[in-house]
């Protein structure tokens, strides 16, 4: 597998008939335990299928301490995808847990998959914290993400990098990308692509014959969440870059699971979150800043129907609202029409 991986990286075309996949499919354990939220399957297409955990209403969220799952993906809502055909699948993020991913991966295998790859989007935890349930298959990153999960395992299987809960064992992906790979699921192109959009590790996945994008973190409905705030302005460019490839829909990990059933979103989505990153910083000098609502940003494309407020992103757009303060408060404001 070693002597292989240099090729791939740099090559245009991958088939996995080449890959030495594994061929294992671990039964799941009788004693195996439930997901912490149930989870909803919503097929896009005859091979790509949706899986959703999440997005309570807030009346029905009990009181007491909150972590890292409840924050950054069960509260706003968490996707992960499958590009299925035949006994092949492609797997993108792993949900926060091992028994939420277990659940997909033995939902894919009644379906006839005996070969499963996995692709992380980005680092952030909520993506990877079922990646151990493919510690038997081909899993793939961007190379970025695969340095970042090295250092920071200690502390993530400590549980100290966000808090409890721990993940243990981290499986990190085997396969670090620099450039953009194609893969093929049976006849179905996927394109993986590095793209330093929300995180500077991030890897999107485009379907060019769907005119797919899912995004990862990228893109999301309320509002993007703001991990990396001085590259702002490259993340807007970035953004706007990624309009132009061609598709037409967008499924995000975290957004409306009635648009996401409904086949995703369009590229309002792209729009919108490139003007709220940008009014961000050009309003992050404003003596109310700290104060300026969710509503108060995203008002417009509410109004357009690209978005809906949805509560669990005010406290998203708090945190977003003091990170940009923090970094941009004594850096002149960039002229965003005029980036290179
Ligand atoms: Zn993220």
């Amino acid at each position: 597998m070693k002597a292989w991986f240099p090729s791939m990286v740099c090559a245009a075309a991958v088939s996995l008939s080449v890959l030495a996949l594994s061929t294992a499919s671990p039964g799941r354990a009788e004693d195996a335990p439930a997901p912490p939220m149930p989870l909803r399957v919503m097929p896009i297409n005859d091979h790509l299928t949706a899986f959703y955990q999440g997005r309570p209403e807030q009346a029905s969220v009990k009181p007491g301490p909150k972590h890292w799952p409840d924050l950054g993906a069960i509260f706003v809502g968490d996707a992960t995808y499958a590009v299925r055909q035949g006994d092949t699948a492609l797997v993108y993020d792993t949900f926060t847990d091992t028994a939420s991913a277990q659940w997909v991966r033995d939902y894919l295998a009644k379906a006839g998959v005996k070969h499963f790859m996995l692709v992380n989007s980005h680092w952030h935890l909520d993506h990877i914290g079922g990646n151990a349930v493919y510690a038997d298959s081909p899993r793939f990153a961007t190379d970025a993400t695969r340095t970042k999960l090295l250092a920071k395992r200690a502390a993530i299987e400590a549980g100290t990098e966000e808090g409890p809960p721990a993940i243990t064992p981290l499986t990190v992906p085997d396969i670090g990308l620099t450039g953009a790979t194609t893969v093929m699921i049976g006849t179905v192109r996927v394109l993986l692509r590095p793209e330093a959009i929300h995180s500077a590790d991030g890897l999107v996945i485009e379907l060019p014959d769907d005119k797919i994008l899912l995004a990862g973190d990228t893109l999301e409905d309320t509002a993007t969440f703001v991990a990396e705030p001085k590259s702002i302005p490259r993340q807007y460019r970035n953004l706007g870059a990624m309009r132009q490839w061609g598709f037409t829909k967008i499924l995000p990990n975290h957004g409306n699971p009635e648009v996401i059933a409904k086949g995703g979103y369009g590229l309002g989505l792209i729009d919108m979150t490139r003007a709220y990153i940008r009014r961000l910083v050009e309003h992050s000098h404003d003596a109310d800043f700290q104060t300026q609502t969710l509503e108060s940003y995203v008002g417009d494309a509410v109004k357009l129907g690209d978005v809906s407020v949805w509560w669990a992103y005010h406290e998203a757009h708090a945190n977003n609202l003091a990170v940009v303060a923090k970094a941009w408060k004594d850096k002149p404001i960039p002229a965003f029409d005029q980036l290179p």
